[in-house]
Protein backbone atom coordinates (compact mmCIF):
# COMPACT_ATOMS: atom_id res chain seq x y z
CA UNK A 1 0.00 0.00 0.00
CA UNK A 2 3.25 2.56 0.61
CA UNK A 3 5.65 1.70 -1.98
CA UNK A 4 6.75 4.61 -1.31
CA UNK A 5 7.42 4.16 2.31
CA UNK A 6 11.67 4.60 3.32
CA UNK A 7 13.62 1.54 4.47
CA UNK A 8 14.48 2.80 8.13
CA UNK A 9 18.09 2.49 9.56
CA UNK A 10 19.16 -0.80 10.74
CA UNK A 11 17.62 -2.84 7.66
CA UNK A 12 19.43 -4.45 4.95
CA UNK A 13 22.45 -5.33 6.54
CA UNK A 14 25.13 -6.34 3.44
CA UNK A 15 26.32 -9.60 5.31
CA UNK A 16 24.92 -13.18 3.67
CA UNK A 17 23.83 -14.95 6.72
CA UNK A 18 24.07 -18.30 4.85
CA UNK A 19 21.58 -19.46 7.98
CA UNK A 20 22.48 -23.06 6.14
CA UNK A 21 26.30 -22.91 7.31
CA UNK A 22 25.03 -22.69 11.04
CA UNK A 23 24.15 -26.45 11.42
CA UNK A 24 27.35 -27.58 10.23
CA UNK A 25 29.98 -28.26 12.82
CA UNK A 26 32.36 -28.51 10.34
CA UNK A 27 32.06 -26.08 8.40
CA UNK A 28 31.80 -23.52 11.65
CA UNK A 29 35.01 -24.92 12.69
CA UNK A 30 36.60 -24.39 9.36
CA UNK A 31 35.21 -20.89 9.40
CA UNK A 32 36.74 -20.13 12.84
CA UNK A 33 40.13 -21.06 11.70
CA UNK A 34 39.91 -19.37 8.33
CA UNK A 35 43.00 -16.42 7.97
CA UNK A 36 39.86 -14.16 6.22
CA UNK A 37 37.68 -14.74 9.63
CA UNK A 38 36.78 -11.28 11.29
CA UNK A 39 35.49 -10.94 14.93
CA UNK A 40 33.30 -7.85 16.27
CA UNK A 41 33.97 -7.90 20.24
CA UNK A 42 31.56 -6.20 22.43
CA UNK A 43 32.29 -5.37 25.67
CA UNK A 44 29.50 -4.22 28.38
CA UNK A 45 27.68 -4.65 24.90
CA UNK A 46 29.34 -1.89 23.27
CA UNK A 47 30.57 -2.94 19.92
CA UNK A 48 34.37 -1.61 19.12
CA UNK A 49 34.43 1.18 16.16
CA UNK A 50 37.26 2.81 14.35
CA UNK A 51 38.33 5.62 13.30
CA UNK A 52 37.12 9.35 14.79
CA UNK A 53 33.75 9.86 13.12
CA UNK A 54 32.92 5.38 13.87
CA UNK A 55 33.25 5.26 10.16
CA UNK A 56 34.61 1.05 10.32
CA UNK A 57 33.89 -1.54 12.85
CA UNK A 58 36.37 -2.72 14.49
CA UNK A 59 37.27 -6.39 13.16
CA UNK A 60 39.52 -8.49 14.77
CA UNK A 61 41.71 -11.34 13.48
CA UNK A 62 39.72 -14.43 15.59
CA UNK A 63 43.14 -15.31 16.97
CA UNK A 64 43.38 -11.82 18.48
CA UNK A 65 43.97 -11.75 22.03
CA UNK A 66 40.90 -9.47 22.40
CA UNK A 67 38.38 -12.47 21.78
CA UNK A 68 40.50 -15.84 22.53
CA UNK A 69 38.74 -17.86 24.26
CA UNK A 70 35.23 -15.99 23.42
CA UNK A 71 32.14 -17.80 22.41
CA UNK A 72 32.52 -16.67 18.61
CA UNK A 73 28.61 -15.67 17.09
CA UNK A 74 28.28 -16.54 13.55
CA UNK A 75 27.13 -13.23 11.75
CA UNK A 76 27.24 -14.75 8.20
CA UNK A 77 29.82 -13.99 5.18
CA UNK A 78 31.13 -10.73 3.65
CA UNK A 79 32.23 -12.56 0.19
CA UNK A 80 33.63 -15.44 1.41
CA UNK A 81 34.94 -14.19 4.45
CA UNK A 82 32.80 -15.52 7.80
CA UNK A 83 31.87 -12.51 10.14
CA UNK A 84 31.39 -13.39 13.72
CA UNK A 85 30.75 -11.65 17.19
CA UNK A 86 31.88 -12.01 20.63
CA UNK A 87 30.91 -10.46 24.11
CA UNK A 88 33.96 -10.02 25.95
CA UNK A 89 34.86 -8.47 29.06
CA UNK A 90 35.40 -4.77 30.09
CA UNK A 91 38.94 -4.00 28.77
CA UNK A 92 40.36 -0.81 26.86
CA UNK A 93 40.00 -0.58 23.32
CA UNK A 94 43.24 -1.13 21.39
CA UNK A 95 44.60 2.05 19.79
CA UNK A 96 42.82 3.55 17.01
CA UNK A 97 39.30 1.85 18.15
CA UNK A 98 36.91 2.77 20.50
CA UNK A 99 34.04 1.10 22.36
CA UNK A 100 30.88 3.09 21.75
CA UNK A 101 27.63 3.33 23.43
CA UNK A 102 25.22 2.49 20.08
CA UNK A 103 21.74 3.63 21.22
CA UNK A 104 23.01 7.58 21.47
CA UNK A 105 24.90 6.96 18.60
CA UNK A 106 22.19 5.94 16.20
CA UNK A 107 19.70 8.24 17.63
CA UNK A 108 22.07 10.89 17.14
CA UNK A 109 22.99 9.85 13.73
CA UNK A 110 26.42 9.80 13.92
CA UNK A 111 26.20 5.94 14.01
CA UNK A 112 24.35 4.49 10.60
CA UNK A 113 24.32 3.10 7.25
CA UNK A 114 25.39 -0.60 6.68
CA UNK A 115 27.98 -0.99 9.13
CA UNK A 116 25.16 0.21 11.93
CA UNK A 117 23.05 -2.44 10.62
CA UNK A 118 25.32 -5.34 11.03
CA UNK A 119 26.49 -3.96 14.09
CA UNK A 120 22.79 -4.23 15.37
CA UNK A 121 22.52 -7.50 14.25
CA UNK A 122 25.08 -8.52 16.38
CA UNK A 123 24.25 -6.58 19.49
CA UNK A 124 20.81 -8.35 19.35
CA UNK A 125 22.29 -11.57 19.56
CA UNK A 126 24.76 -10.39 22.31
CA UNK A 127 22.09 -9.03 24.37
CA UNK A 128 20.17 -12.57 23.94
CA UNK A 129 23.20 -14.51 24.70
CA UNK A 130 24.03 -12.38 27.98
CA UNK A 131 20.41 -12.61 29.53
CA UNK A 132 19.65 -16.15 28.42
CA UNK A 133 22.06 -18.27 30.10
CA UNK A 134 19.88 -20.84 31.23
CA UNK A 135 16.97 -22.98 31.02
CA UNK A 136 13.78 -21.32 30.84
CA UNK A 137 12.16 -24.83 31.20
CA UNK A 138 14.61 -26.09 34.31
CA UNK A 139 16.78 -23.80 35.27
CA UNK A 140 20.25 -25.36 34.02
CA UNK A 141 22.91 -23.58 32.47
CA UNK A 142 22.22 -23.61 28.84
CA UNK A 143 25.42 -23.76 26.36
CA UNK A 144 25.79 -21.64 22.38
CA UNK A 145 25.12 -24.04 19.80
CA UNK A 146 24.41 -23.14 15.75
CA UNK A 147 27.09 -20.41 15.40
CA UNK A 148 25.19 -18.68 18.25
CA UNK A 149 21.70 -18.93 17.10
CA UNK A 150 20.30 -21.53 19.07
CA UNK A 151 20.91 -22.30 23.20
CA UNK A 152 20.57 -26.41 24.07
CA UNK A 153 19.56 -27.07 27.88
CA UNK A 154 21.97 -30.45 28.86
CA UNK A 155 19.62 -31.66 31.02
CA UNK A 156 16.39 -31.15 29.55
CA UNK A 157 17.66 -31.27 26.28
CA UNK A 158 15.10 -28.25 25.30
CA UNK A 159 16.18 -26.07 22.55
CA UNK A 160 16.30 -22.40 22.77
CA UNK A 161 16.13 -19.47 19.70
CA UNK A 162 16.83 -16.18 19.91
CA UNK A 163 14.29 -13.79 20.65
CA UNK A 164 12.96 -10.87 19.12
CA UNK A 165 10.18 -8.74 20.97
CA UNK A 166 7.38 -7.12 18.85
CA UNK A 167 6.63 -3.38 19.13
CA UNK A 168 4.20 -1.30 17.32
CA UNK A 169 4.84 2.35 16.51
CA UNK A 170 2.06 4.33 14.95
CA UNK A 171 1.56 7.45 13.30
CA UNK A 172 -2.08 8.68 14.37
CA UNK A 173 -3.64 11.04 11.40
CA UNK A 174 -6.63 12.92 11.45
CA UNK A 175 -7.49 15.55 8.53
CA UNK A 176 -3.77 16.43 7.75
CA UNK A 177 -2.57 16.50 11.19
CA UNK A 178 -0.42 13.75 12.67
CA UNK A 179 -0.33 12.89 16.71
CA UNK A 180 2.85 13.53 18.33
CA UNK A 181 3.12 12.79 22.27
CA UNK A 182 6.02 13.04 24.69
CA UNK A 183 6.42 10.49 27.20
CA UNK A 184 6.69 10.91 30.61
CA UNK A 185 10.24 9.12 30.31
CA UNK A 186 11.48 11.24 27.15
CA UNK A 187 14.27 14.10 27.38
CA UNK A 188 12.02 17.43 28.09
CA UNK A 189 10.88 18.33 24.89
CA UNK A 190 11.01 15.32 22.66
CA UNK A 191 7.85 14.49 20.91
CA UNK A 192 7.41 11.62 18.82
CA UNK A 193 5.26 8.48 17.71
CA UNK A 194 3.36 6.36 20.49
CA UNK A 195 4.48 2.87 20.88
CA UNK A 196 4.01 0.06 22.52
CA UNK A 197 4.79 -4.18 23.07
CA UNK A 198 2.40 -6.50 20.98
CA UNK A 199 0.58 -8.30 23.83
CA UNK A 200 0.21 -12.62 23.69
CA UNK A 201 -2.95 -12.74 21.47
CA UNK A 202 -3.02 -9.90 19.30
CA UNK A 203 -2.31 -8.84 15.98
CA UNK A 204 -0.15 -6.18 15.11
CA UNK A 205 -3.27 -3.86 13.85
CA UNK A 206 -5.20 -4.92 17.39
CA UNK A 207 -2.45 -3.47 19.45
CA UNK A 208 -2.31 -0.69 17.18
CA UNK A 209 -5.79 0.31 18.38
CA UNK A 210 -5.17 -0.51 21.93
CA UNK A 211 -2.26 1.16 22.74
CA UNK A 212 -3.60 4.17 20.45
CA UNK A 213 -6.92 4.18 23.29
CA UNK A 214 -4.74 3.60 26.55
CA UNK A 215 -2.27 6.69 25.83
CA UNK A 216 -4.09 9.20 24.08
CA UNK A 217 -8.08 8.22 24.38
CA UNK A 218 -8.35 7.71 20.76
CA UNK A 219 -10.48 5.41 18.53
CA UNK A 220 -8.98 4.23 15.14
CA UNK A 221 -10.50 4.16 11.64
CA UNK A 222 -8.20 2.05 9.39
CA UNK A 223 -4.89 0.95 10.31
CA UNK A 224 -2.28 0.26 8.00
CA UNK A 225 1.23 -1.07 8.10
CA UNK A 226 4.16 0.61 6.93
CA UNK A 227 8.10 -0.79 7.40
CA UNK A 228 9.76 -1.91 10.47
CA UNK A 229 13.20 -1.42 12.38
CA UNK A 230 14.91 -3.92 14.76
CA UNK A 231 16.19 -1.84 17.77
CA UNK A 232 18.80 -3.97 19.82
CA UNK A 233 17.82 -2.04 22.80
CA UNK A 234 17.89 -4.84 23.84
CA UNK A 235 16.02 -7.27 21.12
CA UNK A 236 12.68 -5.31 19.70
CA UNK A 237 11.10 -5.24 16.45
CA UNK A 238 9.49 -2.28 15.84
CA UNK A 239 6.68 -2.53 13.85
CA UNK A 240 5.83 1.18 12.00
CA UNK A 241 2.08 1.63 11.10
CA UNK A 242 -0.15 4.41 10.08
CA UNK A 243 -3.72 5.10 11.39
CA UNK A 244 -6.52 7.48 10.91
CA UNK A 245 -8.95 8.49 13.35
CA UNK A 246 -11.80 11.43 13.50
CA UNK A 247 -10.90 12.01 17.42
CA UNK A 248 -9.34 15.50 18.17
CA UNK A 249 -9.67 15.10 21.90
CA UNK A 250 -6.90 13.66 23.94
CA UNK A 251 -7.05 11.63 26.61
CA UNK A 252 -3.78 10.78 28.46
CA UNK A 253 -2.76 8.03 30.29
CA UNK A 254 -0.79 10.20 32.98
CA UNK A 255 1.49 7.22 33.82
CA UNK A 256 2.90 7.26 30.23
CA UNK A 257 2.41 10.09 28.00
CA UNK A 258 3.07 13.58 29.61
CA UNK A 259 1.97 15.89 26.72
CA UNK A 260 0.47 15.58 23.27
CA UNK A 261 -0.62 17.60 20.21
CA UNK A 262 -1.89 17.60 16.91
CA UNK A 263 1.12 18.85 14.14
CA UNK A 264 -0.14 19.81 10.90
CA UNK A 265 2.51 19.26 7.53
CA UNK A 266 3.83 22.52 8.39
CA UNK A 267 4.03 22.43 11.83
CA UNK A 268 5.88 18.89 11.06
CA UNK A 269 8.09 20.30 8.77
CA UNK A 270 9.00 23.72 11.32
CA UNK A 271 9.59 20.97 14.18
CA UNK A 272 12.07 19.23 11.81
CA UNK A 273 13.84 22.19 11.29
CA UNK A 274 14.18 22.75 14.86
CA UNK A 275 11.52 25.93 14.78
CA UNK A 276 9.12 24.89 17.32
CA UNK A 277 10.56 26.61 20.37
CA UNK A 278 9.03 23.76 23.52
CA UNK A 279 9.42 20.38 21.09
CA UNK A 280 12.21 18.71 19.79
CA UNK A 281 11.49 15.84 16.67
CA UNK A 282 12.12 12.31 17.04
CA UNK A 283 15.61 11.21 16.45
CA UNK A 284 17.02 10.52 13.32
CA UNK A 285 17.73 6.79 13.21
CA UNK A 286 14.63 5.38 14.80
CA UNK A 287 11.60 4.23 13.21
CA UNK A 288 9.43 7.19 14.57
CA UNK A 289 11.82 9.95 12.33
CA UNK A 290 11.15 8.06 9.50
CA UNK A 291 7.82 7.55 9.39
CA UNK A 292 7.40 11.46 9.98
CA UNK A 293 9.60 12.26 7.23
CA UNK A 294 7.40 9.57 4.99
CA UNK A 295 4.41 11.57 6.04
CA UNK A 296 5.33 14.93 5.64
CA UNK A 297 6.52 14.51 2.17
CA UNK A 298 3.39 12.17 1.10
CA UNK A 299 4.96 8.89 0.89
CA UNK A 300 2.43 7.71 3.26
CA UNK A 301 -0.93 8.49 4.57
CA UNK A 302 -4.75 8.11 3.83
CA UNK A 303 -4.80 11.72 2.29
ZN1 LIG B 1 16.47 -27.44 30.68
Amino acid sequence: MFEKASRPDLTYASLDRAAHLREDSEALARMRGDADARVLPFAKREPLLTGTDFAGLGWVRADDPLVVGADLIFLGLEGDAPRFAAAIPETEAPEGGTFIEMRSAILSGAFGGDNAAIASGALAMVNWHSTHPRCARCGEKTRMTQGGWRRDCPSCEAAHFPRTDPVVIMLLERDGHCALARNVNFPETLFSCIAGFVEPGECVEEAVRRESFEELGLTLGHVAYVSSQPWPFPMSLMMGCIAETADEAFTLEAAEIAEARWLSRDDVRRLMAGEIADMMAPRKGAIAGTLLDDWVNGRIGFG
